[in-house]
């Protein structure tokens, strides 16, 4: 028999439905349910609607009544971050403050190589504990499906660690992860060979066994004038495409050219973006390729924003994702960074939450989650409210109460 729970009533539901993928979204677009209930049926829902008539018609339903006010909004979804890692950064940070340029930095022993050191002297068990333990603090913060890169490993055997590490740490947690390879995230520096060959041993040796294990179906890249050019990618993007791997890239972050590739390849996703001219605006805003912003990253560099009104503008989809790795956006706060992210960009509110939600969770080609309806999972929060605006006015400072995960509480503020 399976279970079948009504949660309500919420004084305010906002079920992100009906808004399109692409382009401006204002607030007077939104769809504001008043007192509103949900029946979870297993872990889907199976109907939103005034939550008196949902319980007078509740038999062998299992009620969970709220009380105070609450607004409900879908669960959130951070498509981007690098949360499979060991060791700190905090001097880097602490240097580029003071002034240290990043080749400064780097000469030091600092930067993503210090992170690979660390990271492939952890064991998996070690990486799976601390994978949890981050993906858990998202979780409070409403976040209910995170994508994590590997990418501190950069060997076969180290890639395949951090790998099964995330695919370890998403069987024992509430949250979904979604796990990504971003095996070309540099070239290794005890590597004897260049890009090209890197790359080719990669996508000849690592990707098939990612695929014979089940670990991942996505392929990121770093497309940078630090990392890999966009003709290192070509082929490698090819042989992943050849695969059916799904693509997502790095792209703009401090020189163009990324975004082009993306598109070129129909990624899923080009994430970072800071760079980004009318050119790539242009491309990008005509194709089906998310533009996924990463205001964490801006707020660790000290840089500017992705150009996140332009490409609405231009009629581009939006995502805000967190990209919380340990180096550029240590904070790892969806929401406070998505709240000022729109302070900045003069986003609507309905654009920064569609950024972490149904738009997010199209960069990630989940088309079961990120709004509220019918036939979708029940991944849900609840904030201690009558009024959605309030969420992102205070600009983070507000986390939400409860969380449901498929159908269950996974966190209530008031137990703690
Ligand atoms: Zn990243």
């Amino acid at each position: 028999m399976k279970k079948r729970i009504l949660v309500g009533p919420f004084k305010q539901l906002v079920p992100m439905t009906g808004l399109a993928i692409k382009g401006p979204i204002s607030d007077g677009d939104l769809t504001l349910m008043q007192d509103a209930g949900i029946l979870i049926h297993d872990e889907k829902i199976s109907t939103i609607g005034p939550y008196t008539s949902l319980l007078a018609n509740a038999k062998d339903v299992e009620v969970q009544e709220l009380k105070g006010d609450h607004v409900c909004l879908p669960g959130f979804i951070d498509a981007h971050t690098h949360i499979c890692f060991a060791g700190s950064r905090a001097n880097d940070y602490a240097l580029r403050n003071a002034g240290k340029t990043y080749l400064e930095i780097a000469k030091g022993g600092g930067g993503i190589w210090d992170t690979v050191t660390q990271t492939r002297k952890a064991s998996q068990q070690t990486l799976t504990v601390r994978t949890r333990k981050l993906a858990n603090r998202h979780l409070k913060n409403g976040v209910t499906t995170i994508e994590v890169k590997s990418g501190y490993g950069l060997s076969i055997e180290e890639e395949l660690k951090i790998l099964r590490a995330i695919k370890e740490a998403n069987e024992t947690i509430s949250t979904d992860l979604i796990t990504t390879c971003l095996a070309a995230h540099m070239v290794p520096k005890d590597y004897q060979g260049n890009a090209e060959e890197y790359l080719s041993e990669i996508s000849t040796s690592l990707f098939p066994r990612i695929k014979k294990e089940g670990l991942t179906n996505r392929i990121d890249a770093f497309i940078e004038e630090s990392a890999f050019s966009s003709d290192d990618i070509l082929p490698y993007f090819q042989k992943a495409k050849e695969m059916g791997f799904d693509l997502t890239v790095h792209a703009d972050q401090f020189s163009t050219g990324g975004s082009e590739v993306a598109v070129r390849f129909d990624a899923l996703s080009a994430d970072h973006l800071e760079a980004s001219t009318e050119k790539e605006i242009e491309l990008l805003a005509k194709s089906n390729v998310i533009a996924t912003a990463l205001p964490g990253a801006s707020l660790g560099l000290g840089c500017g924003f992705t150009p996140a009104r332009k490409i609405l503008d231009a009629g581009g989809a939006l995502a805000i994702a967190s990209d919380h790795n340990p180096g550029s956006a240590p904070m790892g706060d969806l929401l406070t960074q998505a709240a000022i992210l729109g302070a900045f960009e003069k986003l609507t509110n309905a654009e920064v939450l569609a950024g972490i939600t149904f738009r997010a969770a199209a960069a990630l080609n989940l088309k079961d989650r990120g709004r509220l309806a019918k036939g979708k999972l029940a991944d849900f929060c609840g904030f201690h409210s009558d009024n959605y605006q309030e969420i992102l006015y205070n600009q983070g400072n507000f986390k939400p109460c409860m969380v449901w995960k498929k159908g269950e509480l996974v966190f209530d503020k008031h137990k703690h």
